[in-house]
């Protein structure tokens, strides 16, 4: 029951008014902790747009009204700048809707296509089907050059909220959207409702390094968003990714964001979770965490580090080694790769998506590539030659994003 988990009880054909528009639903498009988020059309415009109707309770509309002002302030400053090109789901409304039970904050989104998550999913099973029939399977979930434009637009949409100082927080493939391509055309009345509501059909897999119409997607979801120079949480992120200065209560800033990036490029390349902590007889969910990021990473760096984390000490003993958990099996990235994925490691992208991805995963913020200098990688180079020289000095300007490893006022 909708109302009892405090999300709005809503019915295809409902109507909701704002100061600027009526909105008539049509569909459900997805939902999430905060929100049910629903198709609709505007009786005034004729416009779609995705209505995401924010749960009842103090928290849920606290998140809803931070939410509406940080996308705000990430529109207001390109004034002009057309609602496609912005690489942050647009917003285009917001009001409130009295619900049986109280108000809801709701607001209108400009209508994407499926999330990531969707497209992860999708590719799975085909490459499952595929694999079942005994045909040739690609390693790639996806083709390389569709791998490579959204890597490259989830940077450039983290780079752009991080240069006006904001944090996302909970980078996930749940929360980035896929441009949709479907012609939407009809009446209002009656409306005719959008059959084509999926991402573009993939390649065969075996063509793995084949071209594909270009896919565009989107940052969405900033409910979960925070301002460099104020934290309004330090518990943050989604589980498998949240990065380890979070963990060990170390201070944090914009770079925890590539972080999630690094754990979200494995799942494009793979398909699996790259960190998926359990909570065991002896040791918790954060200390599976820690040991399976060790296991991957090796040990965390310096003492120093350690020193300026405020629960180190409760996980580590004195020598660095896990209070509760003693065998580990030290697996590299690359060895996962070729080893659990059959990747070819003399395959030129794989070779430099692992280094990419080596550097959104640095324990040491001050080490850890921010988005910008991440655009720069060799990936990005169409039909790029992996060469070692040419990733160890690409150069990282993390010290330009505001807050990039802490709380601080921006410049
Ligand atoms: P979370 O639990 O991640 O905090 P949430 O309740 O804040 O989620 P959103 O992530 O904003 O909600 O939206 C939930 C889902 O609704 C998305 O994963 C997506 O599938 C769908 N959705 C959201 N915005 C749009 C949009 N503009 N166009 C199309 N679908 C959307
Ligand atoms: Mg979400
Ligand atoms: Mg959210």
């Amino acid at each position: 029951d909708y109302s009892i988990l405090g999300y709005h009880p809503v019915k295809i054909g409902d109507e909701f008014t704002s100061d600027i528009s009526r909105y008539r639903v049509l569909r459900k498009l997805g939902w999430g902790h905060f929100s049910t988020v629903w198709l609709c059309s505007s009786l005034i415009s004729g416009q779609f747009v995705a209505l995401k109707i924010v749960k009842l309770g103090k928290n849920y509309t606290e998140a809803a009204l931070d939410e509406i002002s940080i996308l705000r302030l990430l529109q207001e400053d390109d004034k002009g700048y057309p609602v496609d090109d912005s690489p942050v789901v647009s917003l285009l409304d917001h009001f409130t809707i009295q619900g049986p039970n109280g108000t809801h904050i709701a607001m209108a989104f400009e209508l994407m296509g499926e999330n990531l998550l969707h497209l992860i999913f999708q590719n799975k099973s085909q490459k499952f089907a595929a694999a079942s029939q005994k045909e040739p399977v690609s390693p790639y979930l996806l083709p390389v050059d569709t791998l490579r434009l959204i890597i490259f637009q989830l940077l450039q949409g983290t780079d752009y909220m991080h240069r006006h100082s904001v944090i996302h927080t909970d980078i996930k493939p749940e929360n980035i959207l896929i441009t949709h391509k479907a012609e939407i055309s009809g009446d209002i009345f009656p409306l005719k409702i959008p059959t084509k509501f999926q991402i573009l059909p993939s390649q065969p897999l075996h063509q793995s390094t084949s071209a594909e119409e270009p896919i565009e997607i989107k940052v969405a979801d900033l409910g979960n968003a925070t301002f460099c120079n104020l934290h309004l949480s330090d518990h943050i992120q989604t589980r498998q990714y949240r990065a380890p200065e979070i963990l060990l209560g170390h201070s944090w800033g914009a770079l925890a964001d590539v972080w999630s990036i690094g754990c979200l490029i494995f799942e494009l390349l793979t398909g699996d979770y790259l960190f998926e902590p359990n909570l065991g007889a002896s040791f918790t969910k954060d200390e599976d965490h820690l040991a399976q990021i060790i296991e991957l990473l090796g040990v965390f760096p310096s003492m120093e580090y350690a020193q300026d984390c405020e629960r180190y000490r409760k996980y580590f003993l004195d020598n660095n080694s896990l209070r509760h958990i003693s065998k580990l099996k030290f697996w590299s990235l690359e060895s996962v790769l070729e080893e659990k994925y059959k990747f070819d490691m003399a395959d030129d992208n794989i070779k430099l998506l692992c280094d990419l991805l080596l550097k959104c995963l640095r324990y040491d913020l001050s080490e850890r590539y921010d988005c910008g200098s991440l655009m720069a990688h060799p990936f990005f180079k169409k039909d790029a030659k992996f060469d070692q020289r040419e990733c160890d000095e690409l150069p990282n300007n993390n010290f330009n994003v505001p807050g990039f490893t802490c709380e601080e006022q921006a410049p």
